[in-house]
């Protein structure tokens, strides 16, 4: 969308009926100019934040650990010095709300999460978390109330499964209580060593209709938009997973007496298998993407020929049907391999989740915001995990992405570019404004 067009459907926007005249002022200050945070403060942040749980091997804010509540710690004073009075809820969660001018409103929710993966880097989580506080803390010192309230989070331990968000939407299992996170903590204790009461998760649930929408920024934690050039990305859903284990039954047998036309060979089986998926993913256009990553053989020996290999496929996309098309491609792939090569294959599903798409109406506005701001964008599923996917479940959602320089994530060489960042923040804000108008 042009400038232009954006600037047209602001307006549009804001001539809809509204209420109180500070929210006037808010519309009219985003048609004549998008608003800007404070880079400088934020990047400032990061910076301070890249000292806390750094080791040797990268950043190591594993959720519950020691480094993990210092870096609670540090963002509980980002609160506080920002105005914003924090709210911690049965999960561990923290949360902040600035009121907004229609008491009647569900908030507008934005933030992430900083706890880390072990030997991580320094921006998957917190530029999301920190962002959404820079942006409260802009939007009051430039003195824009909004009509919802705004409500800013910091989900826990998303890295060990989005436990967090999971609890607030009501999808925890008592298994997911007992993970051990890689602190050594289970889920249970650490809920109580940040401070949160495992007897009252139940309060810490929100329902459909408690939110009025969801928005996060991220680190992208691949290299599109690097690639093509881009300087943020339009979420367009976070991808559906499901993973197969796969049992290959041959017979083992003498590596030396058994001819080559009379064997039942379960690697020979499992390699043709690895291709054949490789070769289906590929064979449509699309962004769906199948793995094989795990291969057990048995016995594993020099002169045996291998009776049995189990196998794992990771196959993904933001499109349940062409997940389910492909799941029955490789049924039909172990089926036709098994024939050829007189082997058995067993197809075992160990996880399915579904894909989290998209609210419309958000896209726009980040689309819309990004534009105004002459930033660069293109839409883009996420192949990763984020605590969106779950907030998906109760409220409209979106997510912004900023690039990592080099597609790194999850390593001590994550990096995004404070310039990338600033953006980010700078689309978060505008976004969050512009929604104010569209969200009901
Ligand atoms: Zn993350």
């Amino acid at each position: 969308m042009h400038r232009r067009d954006f600037l047209q459907q602001a307006a549009a926007l804001a001539a809809l009926p509204v209420v109180g005249s500070q929210i006037r002022s808010a519309s009219a200050r985003f048609q004549s100019k998008p608003l800007v945070v404070n880079g400088a403060r934020l990047n400032g942040w990061l910076a301070q934040f890249d000292g806390i749980g750094r080791t040797p091997g990268g950043i190591n804010r594993v959720a519950y650990s020691d480094a993990d509540l210092a870096g609670r710690a540090f963002t509980r004073e980002l609160f506080a010095q920002s105005g914003l009075q924090l709210r911690l809820d049965a999960a561990g969660n923290m949360f902040a709300r600035v009121p907004g001018t229609d008491a009647s409103k569900a908030p507008i929710l934005i933030g992430s999460h900083v706890d880390s993966v072990t030997d991580g880097g320094n921006y998957d989580g917190p530029v999301g978390s920190f962002a959404a506080i820079e942006v409260a803390r802009s939007l009051a010192e430039q003195k824009v109330r909004l009509r919802h309230p705004l409500e800013v989070v910091v989900w826990q331990n998303e890295e060990g499964g989005t436990i967090g968000s999971k609890i607030a939407v009501g999808l925890l299992t008592p298994a997911d209580l007992d993970k051990v996170a890689r602190s050594g903590k289970t889920v249970r204790d650490g809920i109580g060593i940040i401070g949160g009461d495992v007897s009252r998760l139940t309060e810490a649930v929100r329902k459909k209709g408690d939110l009025a929408g969801y928005i996060e920024l991220h680190i992208e934690q691949g290299g599109l938009l690097e690639k093509a050039g881009r300087q943020i990305g339009v979420v367009e859903g976070i991808v559906g997973l499901r993973w197969f284990e796969i049992t290959i039954t041959g017979f083992a047998n003498h590596a030396g007496a058994t001819p080559m036309d009379q064997r039942q060979d379960a690697m020979l089986a499992a390699a043709k298998f690895t291709v054949a998926v490789n070769d289906a993913i590929r064979s449509e256009t699309g962004r769906q993407v199948a793995t094989v990553g795990r291969l057990n053989v048995t016995p594993n020996t020099t002169n045996v020929i291998p009776g049995q290999v189990v196998l794992t496929v990771d196959l993904r996309d933001l499109d349940q049907a062409k997940i389910d098309r492909f799941t029955a491609r490789f049924e039909q792939l172990g089926r036709d391999i098994g024939a050829a090569t007189s082997t058995k294959f067993a197809f075992t599903q160990l996880v399915n989740s579904a894909p989290a798409i998209s609210d419309s109406r958000l896209l726009t506005v980040i689309e819309s915001s990004a534009t105004a701001l002459g930033l660069s964008h293109q839409r883009m599923p996420s192949g990763a995990g984020h605590d969106a996917q779950e907030v998906a479940h109760i409220a409209p959602m979106a997510m912004i992405f900023v690039p990592s320089v080099g597609g790194i994530s999850h390593s001590p060489r994550e990096f995004s570019r404070p310039d990338d960042i600033t953006n980010g923040a700078n689309v978060l804000m505008n976004a969050v404004i512009a929604a104010d108008t569209v969200l009901p």
